[in-house]
């Protein structure tokens, strides 16, 4: 961004936002308790006062506790640089690569706490751009930067544990209370800034249930391409918070409104789109609802048959182009040529592609029920993961219902339990 313009959008910022002021919104006024605080987060945020820091909590903690919601983490803010929170915790590790973040360890719990950060173009120097995105943004500032180089109005509220009030700089109470999630600032170059911020919009609309406001919305598509520019690795953590947050399936509906998802899995969008009937759609939709049930019933999910779902189509495309290879030797060749372009953009570990891989090469060997023996693999490792994807299969309108079947009775003839026997002989 030229200086004239990151001037001119910070100023409209000022007068529509009244960023340096702060309405303070006291303890009668807001529902926010020690109580619903994890202890952690508590003596991280005591610690750091009684050292004689500033120090809020702030982010999705904030949000979600004034929305009745249990939050899934808490995140601090303070003026105290990274290396003296280190000093501070013995418990306390320095992460990050765009900036540097102090992650205090408490058992399973990890209470994140990050410096006050500036906007790059403003505050001291150590943010590095490039084509209008942030690189590196160690660029340290004062409570009031911070909350303007936030994403959401709705994310930038504080709690201050000194007088129990509520700090709102950008009217995120009204918007909390209106149900719409609204960028800081000006929305085109937040975006150019970190492209990521759209997926964020997504993720916090499916998840709170809120509406994009229109301006936060509308460069939404425009800007979809500049998630290219965005690490692999990077985009990969988001994939995981997109698709295992427990809104899945909405949250898909959401990435291809917006041309979202064809950035994130190009070859699976190709797929939907030139599918004449509804099968994958369908396949899809099934796989993200019952993932999503699976979470709100406290059970475990695996990346790895999200993965092997979302690339199943377009491997089984790719392998069918192999004419004249036997199909299982077609699948692991097209499984190589896929998954190899496919990290490209959102770089899936080692760990989840490999199972992946069984899950795709089992549907394969499932398939060849007659004149072998083929009992052992009920004793594949990624069996059970295997079938419950064929069920899936079937539920989408697949023509593998007597497979399915077949394989259902072969486990009810072994004494295997099956969740929803009745479901799958069907
Ligand atoms: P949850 O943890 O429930 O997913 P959250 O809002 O706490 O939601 P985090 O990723 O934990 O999200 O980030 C904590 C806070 O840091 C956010 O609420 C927001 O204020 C700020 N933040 C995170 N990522 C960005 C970003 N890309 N741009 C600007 N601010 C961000
Ligand atoms: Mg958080």
């Amino acid at each position: 961004m030229s200086h004239d313009a990151s001037v001119a959008s910070f100023i409209w910022c000022k007068r529509r936002y009244a960023i340096s002021q702060a309405s303070v919104i006291p303890r009668p006024e807001h529902n926010i308790s020690r109580s619903l605080i994890s202890e952690a987060a508590l003596r991280v945020l005591y610690r750091l006062l009684h050292a004689g820091y500033d120090a809020y909590l702030v982010g999705g903690g904030v949000r979600d506790i004034l929305l009745k919601r249990e939050p899934k983490d808490f995140d601090v803010t303070t003026n105290a640089r990274p290396e003296q929170v280190r000093q501070i915790f013995r418990n306390c590790r320095l992460v990050g690569r765009r900036f540097l973040l102090a992650h205090i360890h408490f058992g399973q719990e990890i209470v994140e706490v990050a410096t006050f950060r500036a906007s790059h173009n403003q505050g001291e120097k150590g943010g590095i751009m490039e084509d209008g995105r942030i690189l590196r943004d160690n660029v340290y500032g004062t409570l009031e930067q911070d909350a303007w180089r936030r994403d959401f109005t709705v994310n930038a509220l504080y709690y201050n544990l000194r007088d129990f009030s509520l700090l709102d700089f950008g009217n995120g109470i009204e918007d909390l209370r209106a149900g719409i999630l609204r960028l800081i600032g000006e929305p085109c170059s937040r975006y150019k800034e970190d492209p990521v911020r759209m997926l964020r919009a997504i993720r916090f609309a499916a998840k709170l249930d809120f509406k994009i406001d229109s301006d936060t919305e509308t460069p939404i598509k425009k800007f979809a391409y500049l998630l290219r520019e965005i690490p692999p690795a990077r985009l990969f953590d988001e994939v995981l918070k997109l698709f295992l947050g427990g809104k899945g399936l909405q949250t898909f509906e959401l990435l291809r409104h917006y041309d979202l998802f064809t950035e994130l899995f190009p070859r699976t969008e190709k797929a939907l789109v030139s599918q004449k009937n509804q099968i994958l759609f369908n396949f899809l939709s099934h796989v993200l609802s019952s993932t999503d049930e699976r979470i709100s019933a406290g059970k475990p999910v695996t990346p790895s048959f999200l993965f092997a779902a979302l690339l199943w189509e377009p491997v089984r495309y790719e392998a069918r182009r192999q004419s004249g290879m036997p199909m299982l030797e077609a699948l692991h060749f097209a499984a190589d040529h896929l998954l190899q372009e496919q990290i490209g953009r959102v770089a899936i570990p080692r760990r989840y592609t490999l199972q992946a891989r069984e899950i795709w090469f089992l549907q394969e060997r499932l398939a060849h029920i007659r004149g072998r023996r083929h009992s052992h693999l009920l004793d594949h490792p990624c069996f059970r993961a295997a079938y419950d994807f064929l069920l899936l299969r079937v539920a989408s309108g697949e023509d593998v219902h007597s497979l399915a079947s077949y394989w259902t009775q072969l486990q009810l003839d072994k004494g295997i339990f099956i969740d929803n026997p009745a479901f799958a002989l069907l």
